[in-house]
């Protein structure tokens, strides 16, 4: 049976906002269970989780899971990370207003929104261009104009806007790079995952003190391999 299409439209209308509700109602829960629930407090950051829509960040297909706290998959043997790990590297870094953040390692650009709620300017690379084209369209429709990406090897850093005040690298890297650290400002603060490749990294918060860098470990994580790009 085909409905006239001002009927189509009338559902269409009316089905919209309570699917957003839907989503709404699953990111408040989230935020309670997995982000406050497990010792998250900073308010801008429970803010920030409160406002980004995970769901247009995931395959549409999984949608539905975008507010349960585990990572998902993002196409080309990428994920998304779990939201409370999200949480916490944002949370340590002490982001506000007035801040210039780096990333390193865009993916679907969730980290990026989370961090553009809080700071001033968010600058982000990843080095797989179809992932670095699509989050850059998404975070432009979704309005967030204080992301820049740039597509590329983040183990250079992004030179031209250096130094900045926080650094967050979102794949597990095998050393510190030292264009990152350089990057830095003195006293700012880098969150990286640093072990060996396909094992358990050792998340760690890195201040730079005097030019060098002062390390802290914070937990045992799992992310996606730091690659690099082949030289030339
Ligand atoms: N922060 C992302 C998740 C990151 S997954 C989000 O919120 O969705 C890790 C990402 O780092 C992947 O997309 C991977 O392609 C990228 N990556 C790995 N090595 C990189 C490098 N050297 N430079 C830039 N990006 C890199």
């Amino acid at each position: 049976m085909l409905l006239p299409a001002p009927i189509l439209l009338l559902l269409l209308l009316l089905t919209f906002p309570v699917q957003e509700d839907i989503y709404k109602e699953k990111r408040e829960k989230m935020v309670e269970r997995h982000i406050k629930g497990r010792g998250i407090s900073d308010k801008a950051v429970l803010k920030a989780m409160r406002t980004v829509k995970r769901h247009l960040f995931v395959p549409q297909a999984l949608a539905a899971e975008a507010y349960n706290d585990h990572p998902l998959p993002i196409g080309h043997d990428q994920t998304i990370s779990q939201p409370y790990i999200v949480a916490y590297m944002t949370e340590v870094l002490e982001p506000k207003p007035q801040m210039k953040v780096l990333e390193i390692g865009t993916g679907s650009g969730y980290q990026a929104a989370v961090l553009a709620e809080i700071v001033k300017e968010v600058y982000t690379i990843e080095i797989v261009p179809e992932h670095g084209r699509a989050a850059a369209e998404r975070l432009k429709k979704l309005g967030y104009d204080n992301v820049h990406v740039k597509v590329g090897d983040g183990y250079k850093g992004w030179k031209e806007h250096a130094p900045y005040d926080a650094i967050i690298v979102t794949a597990g890297a095998e050393a510190v790079p030292p264009p990152l650290l350089e990057q830095l400002k003195e006293g700012g603060s880098m969150v990286i995952p640093v072990g060996p490749q396909n094992q358990t990294q050792s998340l760690q918060l890195i201040e730079k003190k005097k030019g060098k860098a002062v390390t802290k470990d914070l937990l045992p994580v799992v992310f996606v391999p730091f690659t690099r790009e082949k030289e030339e």
